[in-house]
């Protein structure tokens, strides 16, 4: 597949920052990475190595190229290091509006004329920082969902003056990483499928936090249902407590309505620090985790022989 350009940085280096990269560099783009905490990339990197090692998965990119692609990415915690001379700019930093805004300016003052700017953010609008970078023709939302599961899609939407050839550009790019791009057509929170999984991270969060069912059953019964390993629990443990929380109150803060609110049990889970495979405990506990136990889809009543 034709690349549209050449440099790719990625601002942000947790759990989806670092699997853009590596995507990126296995596509032949040259890539560089920056977060403001040093040693991000290493430890991001080692926690998803070993967590899809564990759940046996077979990654989009086959294991004997990920140290090769990691390799070839170039960290670094100053900015301006980081974009130059880069082509296109993906914020990858935490669910926080007033955040990215703040990283946007930066990537505006710090990044050459030509460079398209696309946040990940799974709810946010580009809308809502455009101004910030200075150049809003070339901002755009380019969201994935866990791409190193095989998840291979990302929603591309344009803010509201995003040139057609920055779209066409982001649409290029996503289908040179050998992605399919989920074209939104008016601009919404949820995108195009991140609507969707949003409905059953909602649902069943709320099952759980109100007492009616255990969430190791609401896994059982979605592996059971859709034939996948990882139900929405697992799921959310992989994606990260704390950005499923953030994620749900920009819903909140947007209709006010306290049934968007991220449940309190939840909101305590993440002050304990329990936010899933990054800090070693979420729903489930890492590594080995309950549901990849052989028996999890039909466990055994207590005292049942075995
Ligand atoms: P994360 O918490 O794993 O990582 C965020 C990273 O941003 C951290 O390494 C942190 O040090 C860095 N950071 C925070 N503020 C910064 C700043 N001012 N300057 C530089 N670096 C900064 O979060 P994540 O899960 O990777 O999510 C990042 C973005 O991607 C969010 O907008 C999220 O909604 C989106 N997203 C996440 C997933 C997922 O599965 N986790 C999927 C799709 C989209």
């Amino acid at each position: 597949m034709k690349k549209p350009f050449e440099r790719v940085a990625v601002v942000g280096t947790g759990v989806l920052g670092t699997q853009i990269a590596m995507l990126s560099t296995h596509a032949g783009y040259k890539a560089c990475v920056y977060d403001s905490r040093e040693g991000s990339f290493d430890e991001t990197y080692a926690k998803l190595y070993a967590d899809l090692k564990a759940k046996g998965v077979i990654p989009f990119i086959a294991w004997d190229k990920w140290e090769e692609c990691k390799k070839s990415i170039r960290f670094t915690t100053n900015l301006s290091d980081a974009l130059k001379e880069v082509d296109l700019v993906v914020e990858a930093v935490t669910e926080d509006l007033e955040i990215k805004q703040k990283v946007f300016k930066l990537m505006g003052e710090h990044a050459p004329a030509k460079a398209i700017f696309a946040t990940n953010s799974s709810s946010l609008p580009v809308s809502r920082m455009e101004e910030s970078s200075g150049r809003p023709e070339r901002c755009i939302n380019i969201h994935f969902y866990a791409p190193f599961q095989g998840h291979n899609m990302a929603d591309l939407m344009a803010g509201t003056k995003s040139l057609p050839e920055v779209m066409q550009k982001g649409e290029a790019w996503i289908r040179s990483l050998g992605f399919v791009p989920l074209l939104v057509q008016k601009e919404a929170l949820g995108f195009c499928f991140n609507s969707v999984w949003r409905a059953i991270k909602k649902q069943t969060l709320h099952m759980w936090a109100n007492g009616i069912v255990d969430f190791r059953d609401v896994d059982r019964a979605w592996s059971i249902f859709t034939g996948m390993q990882v139900g929405p629990f697992a799921m959310m443990d992989s994606v990260g407590l704390d950005t499923v929380c953030n994620i749900e109150m920009v819903y909140y803060n947007e209709s006010k309505d306290p049934g968007d609110k991220p449940p309190d049990l939840l909101v305590e889970k993440v002050k304990k620090g329990e936010l899933g495979v990054k800090s070693g405990k979420g729903f489930y506990t890492y590594p080995g985790p309950e549901f990849l136990d052989p028996g999890f889809l039909n466990p055994k009543k207590q005292g049942e022989a075995v």
